[in-house]
């Protein structure tokens, strides 16, 4: 049987499309206006058991792995979320896999749990404003000072940046390279660490984005997340699983975009006839199925690798890179054949037009994961 479609997960799936119908498709549009999703939509996802699917239950998840959670994003798009949602509500997804991994109690107790809960809010802050696609190369210091850090830097287009209550932060603690690199949580409220104003972007409008600053900002030893100058390995580790996220929410989104462009061709007219009534429609809707299934079933063969235990490291840079181009192409068809309804301002394709074009960049632009997929693979000279 397909793992995605297991009798279980079609419950887990219809769970989700109530939950979005109820509290989530009703106040999108306004949150897209405020440019965030308030606190309590946390609360209430995992109330209703959805915020921590695919996380142990020994640390405050709702058990599961990340076929259940590859679900929750699929279910979620399909009843009508968007990529920005999942970015804002589920950033946890990329904050807490380090903490988690390297089994701290402590830290497990301070922040996972409540976060699982819908308390807190995390967010992960890796790219920096002199770029992010070298992460090697980062530059926000971190120096050792009796049982504190000292944090001096900045930290750029940090999503949840502006609501989160602590932030999973890459740091250089040691020399140049990779090798130098720490994560460490480092909270709201600390003296010296200052959020940026809210930034203004082409999508992913109800996720809110900010720029972080460190000036001097002490933080306790003990919010080291694993060995001191071993960040860079966790990111690494943990950057598989943010990029199949990524490439889940692109095939979503693109089946979602053919979804509503199906029904609207179906009733639009011109010239007489309804648009579907068109050969050229009917095979642009064949191309767009053909590209989605072709993301969709590529990307789940590589969750399903990840949860058997492997390290598909080339898989999800392929899968991520595919799948958003497979997005960026379905969501401008989808424009096109809305016609000047796809171009308004409230049509939802218009939305996902618009949010798709982070995915190729964000988690990795496709550049820089065709390069480490050629190095990986052994594609080099
Ligand atoms: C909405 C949004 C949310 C984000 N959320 C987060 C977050 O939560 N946490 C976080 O840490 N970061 C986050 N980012 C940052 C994101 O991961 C980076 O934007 C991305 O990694 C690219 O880094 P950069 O923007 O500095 O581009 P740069 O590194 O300056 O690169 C610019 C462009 O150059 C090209 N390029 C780069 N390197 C190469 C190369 N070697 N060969 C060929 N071409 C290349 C690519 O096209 C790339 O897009 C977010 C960004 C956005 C816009």
């Amino acid at each position: 049987m397909n793992a995605f479609e297991t009798p279980e997960r079609q419950i887990l799936r219809e769970s989700c499309e109530r939950f979005v119908r109820k509290e989530v498709t009703p106040h999108l549009a306004q949150w897209e206006r405020d440019g965030l999703v308030p606190r309590e939509l946390h609360k209430s996802a995992a109330a209703a058991g959805l915020l921590a699917v695919g996380i142990p239950t020994g640390v405050g998840g709702e058990g599961g792995d990340l076929v259940d959670g590859t679900v929750v994003t699929e279910a979620f798009i399909a009843a009508g979320a968007s990529s920005g949602l999942m970015a804002a509500l589920f950033t946890h997804g990329i904050a807490l896999p380090h903490l988690i991994s390297t089994g701290n109690r402590e830290l497990i107790e301070r922040f996972v749990r409540p976060t699982l809960a819908g308390e807190l809010i995390g967010a992960l802050a890796v790219t920096e404003p002199e770029g992010g696609s070298d992460v090697a190369a980062l530059r926000t210091t971190a120096r050792r000072d009796g049982d504190h850090f000292v944090v001096n830097g900045a930290k750029a287009f940090i999503t949840s940046g502006a609501r989160a209550d602590f932030v999973t932060t890459a740091v250089r603690t040691g020399g140049p390279g990779h090798a130098g690199i720490s994560l460490l949580v480092i909270e709201r409220g600390t003296p010296g660490f200052e959020v940026g104003d809210k930034l203004d972007k082409m999508g992913w409008l109800c996720s809110d984005t900010a720029e972080l600053f460190f000036d001097g900002a002490r933080v306790p030893a003990r919010n080291l997340v694993g060995q001191e100058n071993g960040g860079f390995t966790l990111l690494m580790r943990h950057f598989v699983g943010e990029r199949l996220g990524l490439a889940t929410h692109a095939y979503s989104v693109a089946q979602r975009a053919l979804d509503l462009t199906l029904s609207f061709v179906r009733q639009r007219g011109t010239f007489g006839r309804p648009l579907i009534s068109r050969q050229v429609v009917q095979h642009r809707l064949v191309q767009m199925r053909q590209r989605i299934e072709l993301a969709r079933t590529y990307t789940r063969d590589a969750v399903l690798r990840h949860v058997a235990g492997e390290q598909p490291v080339a898989q999800a840079c392929l899968a991520k890179n595919a799948a958003a181009a497979a997005c960026d192409w379905v969501v401008d068809q989808a424009v096109q054949l809305h016609g000047g309804t796809g171009y308004l301002r409230g049509a939802e394709v218009e939305r996902h037009y618009r949010d798709a074009r982070i995915l190729g960049i964000g988690g990795g632009a496709t550049e820089v994961l065709t390069d480490l997929a050629a190095k990986v693979l052994g594609y080099q000279a």
